[in-house]
């Protein structure tokens, strides 16, 4: 099982899409849930009970998540040196990744780090002066030992061009990223009507999803190389192996949890504090028996549901954009499939003629990529 730790619900960043949406999205609650508004803003659970939670799953993977994990660099070392995980990954903004010390660094997994694309555009996001920060914390944990992988992950709306900063990502001589997962800013804030996602999805983001495809098919037969980009890997891989249905591919609510800072169970980050979504607290559960939590309509009705698992439990249970608006995001859900479907011939060909490997499109499911963006 993988569960998100969340250490505290502080940040010091105010990006757009999370700090400035809160505050344009402030008085807009949810009418249909019981929320649960004392919850406290750091860790405040004895790390012992996240120890004997953790060691009734052998297989116990724990993501480092916030607000800013970094900002509880303490907590981070006291559960990386007492909790007994299988894995320790972790999802930063990157801007204090030099406090943590290369010793704790050189043991994570995984760091997904948030950089939305070049210098201009992350820091048009996330703040002046995030991108180089970031950047040169990367380069600190690479000369100092870390050889696990790092992945840029992006969030994505409308002053984005997909193809030109993906590409960017993999190619600029700055660090140049071997892994990229993004995520579209989409249905998670009561906002449809401020925004021009249906402009920008049609005229930009699905055609940049197309020639993105064909680039890392190009790729593959021009280099021999799968290029990690974890929306295609996920998609693709399903394709090639034929599986018949998938579930929520962010694993939210059947494999993946969340624990928050008072040690109580939910399904995933997002769902903080919703108490109709409450599963249990570390203190007595069991996380291999944990209640399971599906997505319901219209996914469970959709074509695509097999391929697709239904994107996002929470945008789906809360449904904050109308069912018409939130049809734009499962548009570029089908794009998408799509787009990777068409190109699915050109790769068996390719793994045929031994260019590439069906092993190539492995990678670990459900480490926080939620693959469909
Ligand atoms: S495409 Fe949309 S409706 Fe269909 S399964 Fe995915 S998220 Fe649900
Ligand atoms: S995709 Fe949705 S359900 Fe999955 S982790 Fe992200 S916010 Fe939660």
């Amino acid at each position: 099982m993988f569960f998100h730790v969340v250490l505290t619900t502080d940040c010091n960043l105010r990006c757009r899409y999370c700090y400035g949406e809160a505050l344009e999205d402030s008085g807009s609650g949810f009418p249909d849930f019981e929320i649960d508004y004392s919850l406290p803003r750091r860790i405040s659970y004895d790390v012992g009970l996240l120890d004997s939670f953790c060691r009734r799953d052998p297989d116990c993977v724990l993501i480092f998540y916030g607000g800013e994990p970094l900002l509880c660099v303490d907590e981070i070392r006291r559960i990386m040196d007492s909790v007994k995980a299988k894995y320790f990954l972790i999802q930063t903004n990157g801007t204090l990744l030099h406090r943590l010390g290369a010793g704790y660094v050189n043991r994570l997994h995984t760091i997904m780090v948030s950089v939305d694309g070049d210098e201009a555009l992350t820091d048009f996001y996330r703040g002046r002066g995030t991108f180089r920060r970031v950047v040169d914390n990367l380069k600190l944990v690479r000369q100092e030992g870390f050889n696990g992988e790092i992945i840029a992950r992006m969030t994505v709306m409308e002053q984005t061009d997909i193809y030109k900063h993906v590409r960017w990502l993999l190619e600029n001589k700055e660090f140049a990223f071997s892994s990229v997962h993004w995520q579209l800013n989409a249905g998670f804030w009561n906002d449809f009507e401020r925004r021009f996602f249906k402009e920008w999805s049609e005229r930009n983001y699905n055609p940049g999803i197309r020639r993105l495809v064909r680039f890392w098919v190009d790729n593959m037969e021009q280099n021999g190389v799968v290029l990690r980009l974890y929306p295609f890997l996920g998609i693709a891989q399903s394709f090639l192996k034929r599986e018949k249905a998938s579930l929520l591919r962010c694993g939210a609510g059947w494999i993946n949890y969340t624990i928050q800072t008072d040690g109580t169970i939910i399904p995933c980050p997002a769902m903080w504090g919703i108490k109709d979504y409450y599963l249990g607290h570390i203190s007595d559960a069991d996380p291999l028996r944990l209640k399971k939590v599906f997505v319901g309509e219209p996914c469970t009705k959709c074509d695509v549901y097999n391929i697709c698992g239904g994107r996002c439990l929470y945008a789906n249970v809360t449904k904050r954009w109308s069912e018409q608006a939130y049809g734009l995001v499962c548009k570029t859900v089908r794009n998408l499939i799509d787009a990777v479907r068409t190109e699915i011939p050109r790769i068996r060909r390719l793994i045929e003629e031994g260019r590439i490997s069906l092993e190539d499109f492995e990678f670990m499911k459900y480490n926080g990529c939620e693959i469909i963006p």
